[in-house]
Order: structure tokens, then sequence, then C-alpha cells
């Protein structure tokens, strides 16, 4: 959505902590009518393989939703909207969501079929061929859950209406965190007495680089980068050390 001069404030901690100003975040005027803020956000998971430098992988799908109240005639405006735009068509997430429970049963067939191989078999003792038909049936069912999982997520975000030019005042992000860092999101708020107002109120949450806990993050990172690259070495070295001993005569 393109921003159209509005207040950018970046957010930590969980969305239920969030503290709203008690004012319209459209109009400034006292609010009383809860509404439902939803947005979809699509993850991008692919990464370059090792033999093709085609990127590779699989979207995902994750829904946002909080309750931020607004005045009577914005919320009216609103249903107004909404009422109006109720014939969508369906979403093409619907056959993302398909393709996705077709991976799922695929591999729950193939977890259910190793599963009765094992069941069958146990009672002639124990066996290590058995060992690795188990681990087949559970990493199976692992990647049957996942996708089950993705086919919830996305269908919930094929059914989610865009926003209203009421809701569309009140931006939330997907969670921005890098590794070490808490959940934090991006909130992109059309009105300047609401930003100020909402800025004011979550105080104590602004992410940013004086924050503590930003800087934290930072450090541990830098530790875990510099920690790898130790472990590299160390087994570089025992690697080096047990060739030339073992050369020897
Ligand atoms: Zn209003």
């Amino acid at each position: 959505m393109a921003p159209m001069d509005s207040t950018t404030i970046k957010i930590y901690g969980p969305l239920r902590d969030l503290t709203l100003p008690p004012i319209c975040p459209a109009c400034g005027a006292a609010a009383s009518v809860p509404l439902r803020i939803e947005r979809v956000f699509a993850r991008e998971r692919r990464r370059r393989g090792v033999i093709s430098t085609a990127p590779r992988g699989i979207t995902t799908y994750h829904c946002v939703a909080l309750t931020v109240p607004f005045c009577h005639a914005c919320a009216a405006r609103h249903m107004a909207e909404r009422a109006a735009a109720a014939d969508t068509p369906p979403s093409h997430l619907r056959s993302t969501a398909f393709m996705y429970g077709v991976v799922a049963a695929v591999a729950m067939a193939g977890a259910l079929l190793f599963g009765a191989f094992v069941w069958n078999a146990y009672p002639g003792g124990w066996r290590p061929a058995l060992t690795f038909a188990a681990s087949i049936a559970a990493g199976c069912a692992a990647f049957a859950g996942w996708f089950a999982h993705q086919v919830i997520n996305t269908l919930r975000a094929g059914a989610t209406p865009p926003p209203t030019s009421i809701t569309a005042v009140f931006d939330v992000s997907d969670n921005q965190a890098a590794r070490f860092e808490p959940e934090w999101r991006v909130y992109r708020l059309r009105n300047a007495t609401y930003a100020r107002a909402f800025a004011q109120a979550n105080a104590a949450w602004l992410w940013d680089e004086t924050s503590p806990r930003f800087a934290r993050a930072a450090r541990l990172r830098h530790l875990a980068g510099t920690l790898r690259v130790a472990t590299i070495a160390v087994l570089l070295v025992a690697f080096i050390l047990f060739a030339l001993r073992a050369g020897r005569p």
C-alpha cells in the first residue's frame, strides 16, 4: 500500500500488548466502535540451490488481526464500503491452498505406509531397517503437518477482505524481527494527531537503534557469527591433525 503522507512508527513486543489511544485513527474524534484490522502477508521462503542458481522454495501466507476503536461516523463508512464490496470473486489463494493440501496428503500417505510397515514387521524383532522406516515415517508426518498448517493459513489469508478506506488509515506490517530480535512491526498512521497519541501510549516499546534490546540483539548476532567462524576453524585444525597422525607409519 502506498503510504500517502503517513507517520511511520516501529513498536516491538507482542501485538496484544499494544496500547491504543481512545481516539479515531481516521479523524481524531472520540472512538467507541471497535473495528477489526486485518492484513495478509506473503513470506517468500526461497534460497539459491547448490546445483542450479535459480531460486526455489515456497511462499507461505500469514494473517495478522487486531481490534482498533474508531468513531461512529468512520465506522459507519467502513460498514458501507464493506457492504458494497460484499460480492468479491473467490481468492486465487484457494488453488494455492489446494496444492499445499495435495502435498500434505501425499506426505501423510507416505507416513502411513512406512508406519504400517513398521507395525507389521516389528513383532518379528527389531532390525536396523525398521529404525530407518520409522525415521522416514516420522519425517513424512512432520512434513505433512507443516503443509496442513500452511493450508489453514492460506485459506485464512484468502478469506481476509482487503482494507477499506477507513481501516487503511491504520496500517500494520508483518513481524520484521531479525535473528535474536523480539517481534516488532511498522505502523503507518494517516492521522497526525492519532500518530502522536499512539507513539506516546507505546513510548516504552519504540523500536530503533537507541532501544537497549536493539543493541543486545546486534551483539548476539555478532557473537553468533564469530562463534561459527571459530567452530569451523577448530574443526579444520582437528581434521588436519587427525590426517597427519593417520598418515604416520
Ligand atoms: Zn473517525
